[in-house]
């Protein structure tokens, strides 16, 4: 190997250095897009999750509210009043109480 293809060889490793440099360089910045968007995710994610489990002690509440509807209208079909004004009172003769009715309606 003379002088010149001495020199030959390393420009051409030099060449090759700048090149995978390069590359590398690109891949970095691919890298920390990635770290970026993951991060993003990860934010969202917590967001989504305490979202849910804000919806499912809704859907919960919603759910226990209607039981206790439910419960109140067994105890007015079994004849007494759950109204306000005659409150756990025996309906005479099941007459129809218009005060427990409205409450019945509302909820
Ligand atoms: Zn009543």
């Amino acid at each position: 190997m003379n002088k010149k293809e001495l020199f030959d060889a390393f420009d051409g490793f030099s060449q090759n250095l700048m090149v995978t440099l390069a590359e590398i360089e690109a891949m970095k910045k691919q890298v920390q897009s990635l770290v970026e968007e993951n991060t993003i995710l990860r934010l969202e994610n917590t967001k989504l999750r305490e979202r849910l489990s804000q919806l499912e002690h809704e859907t919960l509440a919603k759910h226990s509210s209607k039981q206790g509807k439910d419960h109140l209208e067994s105890i007015y079909d079994e004849g007494f009043h759950i109204c306000n004004f005659f409150y756990g009172q025996r309906r005479e003769n099941d007459e129809e109480c218009m005060f427990c009715r409205e409450l019945l309606d509302r909820k």
